[in-house]
């Protein structure tokens, strides 16, 4: 196996993130072994998974000559505002190319949370009004760019290549690390999936160490979690073949029932969540991501689908500055 040292990174994330038993929550919701793993502090401009990921793909721009960042996402991508800070880190100007995909019009949503961090860390903005339209607007601004004899660098939604995926590869050897001291085998990690990345690595990283721990993906993106499915299966796989492990057949699980009417949409299970968590252990989710994967956490902890001698792990993936982007419907969440 190739050592995860072999690939250049450039530094970003306050590591190792702090491993939490989570044992208000999890007596609330009737699985006292509740774990979390807390990405949501890794410290760059407001944290989240997409540092350590970042970590591997800056690594990469900088070996590869590259003179700019391009990626892009929602108007609330996390992914956006967290390489828009990489960026800066790096000196490299850094290109969003921000999608109006979510059927959200508020102020709050439009110009509140992430958006509003992108433009204080000065990326440069291109606004985009559909899905359809981002790959030819994205083709264009590349071929822009390398005219005017420059190398960008292009990181698809969510930083989801294999090389992304790396980041993923190293939190579960950081966590499987932090169990063993505290004596505790890792049976279930749970985590929202959305662009295939952080799922990836994770199920890649925990194979390369021969680990038998199941990676539970809850769907916040796709109309077809088969999509995902496929998605999470072919990044797996192409991490493992980067870092040179030979694995069997890798098991991918994805749960469908939890994103609701779309991806940014907020639910019922979502909010309900959110409050629960921050009132059990005065710890803030997110509504596009972490709200949804903890929903999903409980409803499956609800229905049995662990037994009460395994441990839980939730992965908190960030978010939070989306918080403020959903002001209009935290008024109404909140008030019934
Ligand atoms: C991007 C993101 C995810 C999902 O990660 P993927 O690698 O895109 O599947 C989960 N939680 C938060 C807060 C995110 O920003």
């Amino acid at each position: 196996m190739t050592t995860l040292d072999a690939f250049p990174t450039f530094p970003l994330a306050h590591l190792p993130t702090p491993f939490e038993a989570w044992a208000r929550l999890g007596a609330a919701i009737g699985h006292p072994k509740l774990f979390a793993k807390r990405d949501d502090c890794t410290g760059l401009a407001f944290g989240g998974n997409k540092t350590r990921k970042l970590e591997f793909l800056i690594g990469d721009a900088l070996a590869t000559g590259a003179t700019s960042l391009v990626t892009v996402g929602a108007i609330q991508s996390n992914h956006c505002r967290q390489t828009a800070a990489a960026a800066n880190k790096a000196g490299l100007p850094c290109h969003l190319v921000l999608v109006d995909q979510v059927p959200i019009k508020t102020d709050a949503y439009q110009q509140s949370g992430n958006v509003q961090l992108d433009h204080l860390l000065g990326a440069i903005i291109h606004k985009v009004e559909s899905k359809e339209a981002a790959p030819e607007f994205i083709l264009n601004l590349i071929n822009k760019l390398q005219a005017s004899e420059k190398t960008p660098y292009f990181m698809p939604p969510g930083g989801s290549t294999a090389i992304g995926a790396l980041g993923y590869v190293a939190c579960a050897m950081e966590l499987t690390k932090q169990a063993d001291v505290a004596s505790l085998k890792l049976d279930h990690v749970v985590v929202a999936s959305s662009s295939a990345g952080t799922q990836a690595g994770l199920v890649a990283g925990f194979a390369a160490l021969g680990a038998e721990v199941k990676v539970h993906g809850i769907n916040v993106y796709e109309d077809d979690p088969a999509k995902l499915t496929e998605a999470v299966a072919g990044l797996a796989d192409e991490t493992l073949s980067l870092l040179g492990v030979k694995a069997a057949a890798l098991e991918i699980i994805v749960h469908g029932d939890y994103r609701g009417e779309g991806y940014g949409i907020p639910t019922d299970g979502m909010f309900d969540a959110l409050k629960l968590t921050a009132r059990e252990e005065g710890v803030l989710l997110d509504p596009v991501y972490t709200g949804k994967g903890m929903a999903g956490l409980m409803a499956l902890a609800r229905a049995g689908a662990f037994s009460k001698d395994e441990t839980v792990t939730f992965i908190h993936t960030g978010g939070t500055s989306g918080l403020f982007a959903y002001t209009p419907q935290f008024g109404v969440a909140l008030s019934s």
